[in-house]
């Protein structure tokens, strides 16, 4: 159940969900999801649902890690990623697939130290995390090609759109009167551009450290 066999059964289920990026695919065809998630929840791992990873917070269905890698994506390659919320870290071992480098901010340390052990289970060797805030992300790593952020807030913080690169991405879900939906915040030669996109359920970004 935890094996290649059921892992490509997983992305066989993402293409029939319209996930069409195949780099993205195959990352997700690679990225061992059992090894992120709490052993008492390996034999779900695969399932497309969220599961619960402590600390009151929850690890994204492989379709919404999927969705968002995707959009981040946009078909380019990538050079340096920003991710804000690593929670179990999953979504930064697909992202270290699509990238040359990921740093990623988490506000748990717990987390942080938990992450660090299953990225090095799981062999991943290009991604830099860090213990913080990640309402003011990475200025000293800036511009990113993309930013992946995994909490909910009403809108993007604006120091994080201050480092996209040309042409990056900001991939987020906003939260708003009718629930919360993923938004890409494109910034084109005429400034930025947002666009609203599928409905979504994540927690919320909190301030400060926990
Ligand atoms: N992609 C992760 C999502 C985890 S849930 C996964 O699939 O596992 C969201 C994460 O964002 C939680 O781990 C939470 O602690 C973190 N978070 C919330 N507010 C934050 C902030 N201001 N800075 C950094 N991380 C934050």
């Amino acid at each position: 159940m935890t094996s290649e066999r059921t892992r490509l059964r997983m992305v066989e289920r993402l293409r029939g969900q319209g996930i069409r990026d195949a780099a993205v695919l195959a990352a997700m065809a690679e990225v061992p999801r059992h090894i992120f998630v709490d052993e008492a929840l390996a034999s779900r791992a695969y399932e497309d649902i969220a599961l619960p990873l402590g600390f009151g917070q929850t690890i994204s269905s492989p379709h919404t890690v999927a969705r968002m890698s995707e959009l981040a994506r946009n078909g380019r390659a990538l050079d340096k990623v920003l991710e804000i919320g690593t929670g179990c870290g999953y979504q930064t071992a697909v992202l270290a697939r699509l990238a040359r480098q990921v740093y990623s901010m988490e506000r748990i340390a717990a987390l942080v130290r938990k992450v660090r052990r299953n990225l090095r289970e799981a062999g991943v060797a290009n991604v830099h995390l860090r213990h913080g805030d990640g309402h003011v992300g990475m200025p000293e790593v800036a511009p990113f090609d993309a930013i992946v952020m995994t909490a909910a807030a009403a809108r993007a913080p604006e120091a994080l759109l201050g480092q996209l690169g040309a042409g990056g991405r900001m991939v987020l879900p906003v939260a708003g009167r009718n629930g919360q939906h993923l938004h890409v915040i494109e910034l084109t030669a005429k400034g930025l551009v947002e666009r609203r996109m599928d409905p979504v359920v994540f927690v919320p970004l909190l301030p400060g450290v926990g």
